[in-house]
Parts: C-alpha cells; structure tokens; sequence
C-alpha cells in the first residue's frame, strides 16, 4: 500500500474541486494509466472486480437462457455474473497442475444454446489462452476473462488484458493491486469501451440525454486516487511477494506431503499474489482442514481457497451436486493458500514454516 501522506496529499484537492465521483479527473487519469501499464486498448473502471464482469456480460447481449462454459474452481463472483445476466453456467472441469479450466474438456460441453467460454486465471495462473481462443473460433463463441488475480502479468510478454473479447481485473483490498474497492475492464476497441461506460452510469450522455438503460458501477475518485498511489508501488509490492514465494517453496519443497507448484510456467509473468499448498494427508498425516485449524490456533490464518466448490455451494441447493468434477473436487479439498503479503517478514515466515512442519 503507498504511503499515508501520499494518499492524503492526492485526496486534498478533492476538497476544493468538490468532484467526488462521475468520471473525475482521478478515474480519467487512472484509466489512462492502466492502458498504458497493461498494454491494452481501453480500460474501463468500475466500482468492484464483480460489476466489471457481470457488464462485461451484459454488453454482449446474450439471450436469455444461454450457455456459459465456465470453471467451479474460483470465487462465487466468476458463477453470479453469468446467472445474474440470466445466462446458464455450464462447469467445466479444471487441471491438476494449474486448477485453471481443462481445455481439453471444454468442446464436449459445447452445445447450439452455448454462446460463451468465463475461465479464470486462477492464482494468476494463466489459461491456456491459445487453445481456448481456437475453440471459441470454431464454435462462434466469446471469450470473457476473468482475471481478477492476474492484475499486471504477462504471458509471452503480452499483457494478460488483450486475451479474449474482454478481461476483467478485480482491485478489492484484498488482491496485489486495489483501489480499496474497483475493478476493470480490458476492451478490445471503443465500441465496447462506450458500451460498457453506459452500462455503469445510467446510460447517461448528456444532461438531457439518456441512451441506453445501465445500471450504477462507476468508481468514485477516492478509489481513483488510491489506485494512482497504489500503481506507483506495484512492482515493488511484486517483487517483496517474489521474494517471500521463493522462500516459501525453498523451505517447503522437501517437506512429505505438502506439495508445492506454483510459478511454473516460464512464459508467465507472475504477480504472486497467491501461495496455494496441497495436502497430501496420507503422506503429511493431517487432513487439510486439520492444518487449516491447527494454524489458526497458532494465530496464523490461511485459507482454503477455493472450497467448497461454487457447485457445492448452498445458494444452488442441489443443482449441480451430481456434475462429474474430479479434479475440481479433489484439489478444493486438499489446497490451503498460505499468508502471502508484502510486508510478511521473515521470522513470520519461518514461524509460519515450522508450524506447518510440526
Ligand atoms: C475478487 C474476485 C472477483 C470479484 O472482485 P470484487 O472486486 O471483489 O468484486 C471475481 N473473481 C475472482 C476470481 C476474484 O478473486
């Protein structure tokens, strides 16, 4: 996070002009920022990570009652965006060694009401975006990313934005980089930037002058200025997780039962915002949900994203019980992220070890 004095600095103009909100001149300029930091055409902000995607949808225009291919393994906002836009999520099955979607499984769930592929880059895992992108040629499909851990990465030096019809970054408090709350949408050209600044302020062009019908998802200038200070200590927030990664995997690498792998894909620019471990409980002779516990005795808390799956989730009562996940469901209940923050010190980091170990 940047420093106090600088974000107070920023805001104090904000008493003077009175411009709170309503594309500011913070939000033009963050916008403008992010363009050129992530390499894409357009950037548009929204209020949270959760709005961009589920406008990204909505822009789109799908009818009603659509498919959706989309992945279980992720966030409950990745799933609600699709159903909120009345659209239909069909699960796909994810991969062992990244937990993004298996695209190798995604042409069997194609169907004639299929009209488009959300997978996540999860952890900042990047998809297979090559082969995603020949399926959804094939069968006439868009592609919108949900990248709300992969803020700032590259895959073979192309800024992880440009994939697909849209890409969406959440900046909650939570994730590597944050506006407090916000998120963005990476579009391809203007026409969808302007469909989508309709989507999140009314449809409102002028003073007399409503265009279309949208709903309210702007981000507000505190946001705004945030995201300008926080943006100024980025790479230095990366490479600080970096570093606490690399000492994570060399401590924990040769532990039994406790396997570790993550930041493989050399063609990856990561922003190590995650430290997932699976548990392994014949080997380690703890279950996951017995580390789980034992840590938070010991104060150190991590969490077991992502279970249970979306499709397990009481909100869809017994829906999807019954869908053929595997890997989806054997990999939610043996993965445990770590605590993985930029000021994580070093002693805190062995102390987090060593219990673990014991
Ligand atoms: C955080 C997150 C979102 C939603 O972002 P918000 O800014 O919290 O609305 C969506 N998808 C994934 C995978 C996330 O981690």
């Amino acid at each position: 996070m940047a420093p106090y004095e600088e974000y107070i600095e920023m805001i104090k103009s904000l008493w003077t002009t009175h411009r709170l909100t309503n594309m500011g001149e913070y939000h033009n300029r963050l916008e403008k920022e992010l363009q050129s930091y992530l390499e894409v055409p357009k950037v548009s902000l929204t209020v949270n990570g959760h709005m961009a995607l589920e406008l990204s949808l909505q822009a789109f225009n799908f009818s009603p009652g659509s498919e959706v291919i989309t992945t279980p393994f992720s966030f409950i906002s990745t799933t609600h965006a699709i159903i909120r836009n009345h659209l239909k999520p069909v699960f796909c099955d994810i991969k062992e060694t990244d937990y993004t979607i298996d695209e190798n499984k995604i042409e069997d769930l194609v169907t004639e009401r299929t009209v488009a592929i959300v997978p996540v880059h999860i952890f900042g895992n990047i998809c297979n975006v090559e082969k995603i992108e020949k399926i959804a040629c094939k069968y006439n499909l868009k592609v919108i990313y949900d990248a709300a851990h992969a803020f700032g990465e590259t895959y073979k030096g192309i800024g992880v934005g440009n994939f697909g019809n849209a890409s969406i970054f959440s900046f909650h408090a939570t994730k590597v980089f944050n506006t407090i709350e916000g998120g963005a949408v990476c579009a391809p050209d203007a026409a969808m930037y302007e469909k989508l600044y309709n989507l999140k302020n009314f449809g409102i062009r002028g003073e007399e002058l409503i265009v279309s019908i949208g709903t309210n998802a702007k981000m507000n200038e505190f946001s705004a200025a945030m995201g300008l200070c926080n943006l100024r200590y980025f790479k230095q927030e990366v490479e600080k997780r970096k570093q606490i990664s690399e000492k994570y995997i060399e401590i924990l690498a040769e532990q039994k039962g406790i396997l570790v792998k993550n930041f493989l894909n050399p063609e990856v620019n990561y922003n190590y915002g995650y430290f997932p471990i699976l548990i392994d409980e014949e080997e380690f002779g703890r279950t996951r949900d017995d580390v789980y516990d034992l840590l938070k005795q010991n104060n150190i808390f991590s969490r077991k994203y992502f279970y249970p799956l979306i499709v397990d989730q009481a909100c869809f009562k017994n829906m999807f019980r019954d869908l053929s996940l595997p890997v989806a469901r054997s990999i939610s209940k043996h993965i445990l992220a770590l605590p993985l923050y930029g000021t994580l010190t070093e002693s805190h980091l062995q102390r987090i070890c060593h219990t673990l170990k014991k």
